[in-house]
């Protein structure tokens, strides 16, 4: 490979996080940076895929159905405006943005909160008082994410003294979902619907950490974004800065190791990799060393075993196998047909979430669905798609564990065609027309999402969004290795605004907080 082997800086994993702390890097501070990224794609969940049938070529986007807090002004709008030197266009769904379907009720879910508020009040008038409290409680536990995250940056001493005179909310924020809604809430539909959502964070409402819920909730507030162009686009518009810097972006490049000198010692200083390309093995050098591969890839994986490392038991006992199997299907025509707009579908035959997510973790009968339909948000589409998507388990995939994308046999090929149909069919009768439009169709499991990701168990969003999440130390850009960070979702926060943040956290860990205020001047 033709290329130099020393950078300012390594950043291994091209999701939005590794993107933005590269981008970041390059602007703000002038250095080369490599991003290396296994698979042959950049993008991380972010990336997009094709196939073509009968010369017809459909996209879909893998991680990304909506954004939030995307209007322009907006904090994670002016980052994103910023990574992608504002190239990055973003077009609004429709007003109505959230279907939830229900077996007596669909309440859809409109782009104000007030409206919000309102539609709720007027389906549920007993509740009107929960209603009201629990608008004003997401955004005091969103509040309190926001200084525990700026407080994993400074000294503890420095914390204390800023909060002095704060009401403490963490009790609020770190209850979970279900024990917060049941003090404030009697009627279990009104219960159900408020975490439908549950899906975007992955953690059913007994689990979640009410915090998580509410970051979810508040970014859709004023609706849901959706990048013009693609997923795609993303990376697309990331890669060139980071290259006109002078800095490299690598794909298909398995990083197997980072290099850490005095690795016997408490903590020691990461100084570069070890990665595979086509078999043959390469060391590259980086003055800092940024991972966006996960808390469970870099302390598991990458940081050899010798170097001590405190919490690894904790981290083994923190992941989950919570998973999708994602149906992506190619449209004859536009669903439109179907007096569709670009709304979202969380299909729903229980108002119990825990035991759905209970039921989807012994057996792949399928029971909700969120459906999204790209084609519908991306102006520039030039083809009609959509993404049925159910929640999953690895575990029930275990069989096949060992074997390699597109060569796990037969028995593999059955069971996708049987749920493929099974969930075609479940969505067809929420979505009547749905399945006589259907062109394509290819599905992916969790085996798939752990090919592509290299996230255990094909557990995307990382460490488990349950109230602990927000207690370990270790969710954050700083690792106990100089010169070693985390971005991404485990740096900060889940999903695409959460990670990217986590890039700019980041930047925050390794220049400190001048380095953080500087970002924030340049962003605006
Ligand atoms: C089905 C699905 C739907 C989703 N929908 C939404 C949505 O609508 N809205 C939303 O905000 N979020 C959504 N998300 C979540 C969101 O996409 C992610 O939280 C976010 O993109 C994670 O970014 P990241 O940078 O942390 O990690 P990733 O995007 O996962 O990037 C990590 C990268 O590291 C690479 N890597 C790992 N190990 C190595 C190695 N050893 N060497 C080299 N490279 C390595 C991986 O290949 C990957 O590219 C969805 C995710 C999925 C899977």
């Amino acid at each position: 490979m033709q290329t130099d082997k020393n950078y300012d800086a390594i950043v291994i994993g091209s999701g939005i996080g590794g993107l933005t702390t590269a981008v970041l890097l390059t602007k703000i501070y002038k250095q080369r940076v490599l991003v290396l990224e296994k698979h042959f794609v950049p993008g991380g969940q972010t990336h997009e895929f094709m196939r073509v049938k009968n010369g017809k070529k459909y996209h879909w986007d893998v991680g990304v159905h909506y954004i939030g807090e995307m209007a322009k002004g907006v904090m994670s709008r002016k980052i994103f405006d910023f990574v992608t030197d504002g190239n990055l266009k973003w077009n609004k769904m429709p007003h109505f943005f959230e279907n939830f379907v229900y077996p007596d009720f669909t309440f859809k879910q409109p782009a104000n909160p007030k409206e919000f508020e309102k539609a709720l009040i007027a389906k549920f008038p007993n509740e009107e008082e929960g209603i009201k409290q629990y608008f004003k409680d997401i955004k005091i536990a969103a509040k309190w994410f926001q200084s525990n995250s700026v407080s994993k940056l400074m000294p503890g001493w420095m914390y204390s003294v800023m909060n002095l005179f704060k009401k403490d909310n963490s009790g609020l924020a770190l209850s979970t979902t279900k024990d917060y809604l049941d003090s404030i809430i009697q009627d279990e539909k009104l219960k159900a619907l408020l975490t439908t959502i549950w899906g975007d964070y992955g953690v059913p409402p007994s689990k979640s950490a009410f915090v998580m819920h509410s970051l979810v909730v508040r970014s859709y507030l004023y609706g849901g974004y959706f990048p013009v162009g693609g997923a795609g686009a993303i990376a697309e518009n990331m890669v060139p800065i980071i290259e006109k810097g002078g800095g490299k972006v690598l794909t298909s490049c398995n990083v197997k190791e980072i290099i850490i000198e005095n690795s016997k010692a408490t903590g020691g200083k990461a100084t570069g990799v070890k990665f595979n390309k086509k078999d043959k093995e390469y060391i590259f050098f980086g003055k800092n060393i940024i991972s966006d591969t996960g808390a469970y890839n870099t302390y598991m994986k990458l940081i050899p075993k010798d170097v001590n490392i405190p919490f690894r038991d904790e981290i083994k006992n923190a992941m989950d196998d919570f998973s999708t199997t994602t149906l992506y299907v190619g449209l004859k025509e536009s669903a439109e047909k179907l007096g569709l707009k670009g709304e979202n579908y969380w299909i729903n035959t229980s108002y119990d979430h825990d035991e759905t997510f209970k039921k989807s973790k012994n057996s792949n009968e399928i029971s909700s669905a969120f459906v999204s339909f790209p084609s519908l948000k991306n102006p520039k589409a030039k083809s009609h798609t959509a993404e049925l998507i159910t929640f999953s388990h690895y575990d029930n995939f275990i069989k096949w564990k060992d074997t390699r994308w597109l060569k796990r046999g037969n028995d593999y090929i059955e069971m996708k065609k049987e749920i493929s149909e099974k969930l075609l069919d479940f969505v067809d009768k929420y979505i009547p027309g749905l399945k006589d439009l259907t062109d394509y169709a290819e599905l992916s499991t969790p085996l798939t999402l752990e090919y592509f990701t290299e996230w255990k168990k094909g557990s995307f969003y990382g460490i488990p969004a349950t109230p602990d999440r927000f207690k370990y130390k270790w969710v954050s850009p700083k690792t106990p290795v100089k010169n070693l960070y985390l971005t991404g979702s485990d740096a900060l926060s889940i999903g695409v605004v959460g990670a990217m943040m986590g890039g700019v956290f980041s930047i925050a860990a390794i220049k400190g907080m001048k380095g953080f205020m500087k970002i924030m001047k340049e962003i605006g």
